[in-house]
């Protein structure tokens, strides 16, 4: 696409989709400016599974060195009772077996591996208050024109409301919550196994990482889809009755907490002039499905290449790709909710057994139909 003299592109959001956008149109000759909310570079976050077309993209990219460097050694997923005792265990082998060269990491280490990658300026603390096309007013008060806007500020995407309307998420019915506390008892209790404790519509999990640090991610049902205005106080209540680790975490629930609604987005449309979205922006799956960061550098790959193929239709062509492979994996996340955070103790219980036989090939096999969403062909381009 643009050769000569650069067209101009402005992202906003510096996430996965928005810096692996901004990898992609740098190399192809744009000149890039990515605008970012957060006053810095957000590290750390909840662990992810990242796996399936994602990482077939980061291969493409030559960062698999670093992001295997940062790969956490988690050696098994264990379901614990009340008192910590396990219950049923899937081994990390049988997991990669189930996830083709999965590698859990840190959300905000991925976005490193990607950041510690880009040239492109950006511009932090910074959000944009009004979207015309492709001419852009920012939260500083100032203006400017470009030849390309692409919303990748993720699944609350301010973009997407001034651009699109507002109406496009779909709540699943559950909150969610992640941070880490520094607890190196704790941490060497847990070790380097993910252990999760589940009752009935809830749902907590953890694992050591590395420093001497734990970290936590809370699931809980409730039909009140906004966020409390205390989310340490909400978790307070839903889990201080359940044991286990559970009164160490939430005495230290940090300030910097990840809490959020569990939604999915689900537009018609993932374009408008020269303004189009990307990631969770447009198609966020949730964490039930499972495949959002690897989907989101997905989205973000086939979006250059369109452009790079040439810019008139573009953009119908990069969403004629994602959008099947997104609602298919958003369709296997709402299926997954049952296995997640069970209902009952009789699912919960049927969810322990699978685990038990996981190492049976047939089992593994059933699992793997049902956990990972076949999606891989979307990086093949029809020419
Ligand atoms: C608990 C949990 C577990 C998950 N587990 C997995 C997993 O195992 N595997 C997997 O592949 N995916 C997983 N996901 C999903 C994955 O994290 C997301 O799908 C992925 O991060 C989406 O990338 P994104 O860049 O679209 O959005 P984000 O990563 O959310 O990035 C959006 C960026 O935009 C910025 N921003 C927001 N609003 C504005 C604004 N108005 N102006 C400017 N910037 C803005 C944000 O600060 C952020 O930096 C999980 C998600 C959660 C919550």
């Amino acid at each position: 696409m643009p050769k000569s003299s650069a067209q101009r592109a402005l992202v906003v959001g510096a996430g996965i989709a928005g810096l692996t956008t901004a990898w992609w149109l740098e190399r192809a000759g744009w000149d890039v400016l990515v605008v970012e909310k957060a006053p810095s570079f957000r590290a750390g976050g909840y662990m992810i599974d990242f796996f399936g077309p994602g990482h077939e993209v980061a291969r493409r990219m030559g960062l698999l060195p670093a992001l295997e460097r940062r790969r956490a050694p988690i050696s098994s997923v264990t379901s614990v009772d009340a008192r910590g005792r396990s219950r049923a265990t899937i081994s990390a082998s049988a997991y990669s077996a189930v996830a083709d060269g999965v590698i859990s990491l840190l959300r905000g280490e991925l976005a490193e591996v990607i950041l510690a990658d880009l040239r492109s300026p950006i511009r932090h603390g910074t959000t944009v208050s009004a979207v015309d096309d492709g001419l852009v007013t920012f939260s500083d008060g100032s203006a400017d024109s470009f030849d390309l806007v692409v919303g990748a500020d993720g699944v609350h995407s301010r973009v997407r409301e001034l651009v699109f309307g507002s109406s496009f998420v779909r709540y699943l019915g559950h909150h969610t919550a992640a941070f880490s506390v520094q607890d190196p008892e704790l941490s060497a209790r847990i070790g380097y196994r993910y252990q999760m404790l589940t009752v009935p519509h809830r749902m907590i999990g953890c694992y050591a990482v590395r420093g001497g640090a734990m970290a936590a991610l809370m699931l809980y049902r409730s039909d009140e889809q906004a966020v409390p205005e205390d989310p340490a106080a909400a978790l307070r209540d839903r889990f201080g009755d359940l044991g286990w680790v559970a009164p160490e975490l939430l005495s230290a629930v940090p300030q910097d907490i990840y809490y959020d609604e569990v939604s999915q987005v689900d537009l018609p449309t993932w374009h408008r002039g020269k303004v189009v979205l990307v990631g969770d922006a447009c198609g966020a799956v949730s964490l039930f499905a499972g495949h959002g960061a690897s989907l989101a550098m997905t989205g973000a790959f086939v979006l250059a290449e369109e452009l790079a193929a040439g810019t008139d239709g573009a953009f119908e062509r990069y969403q004629t790709r994602m959008k099947p492979a997104v609602a298919h994996t958003q369709e296997f996340g709402r299926r997954f909710i049952g296995w997640m955070a069970p209902s009952s103790t009789w699912r919960i219980s049927l969810r322990d057994w699978a685990f038990r036989l996981s190492g049976l090939p047939v089992v593994r096999n059933l699992i793997r139909g049902s956990v990972a969403p076949d999606v891989d062909g979307v990086l093949h381009r029809a020419s």
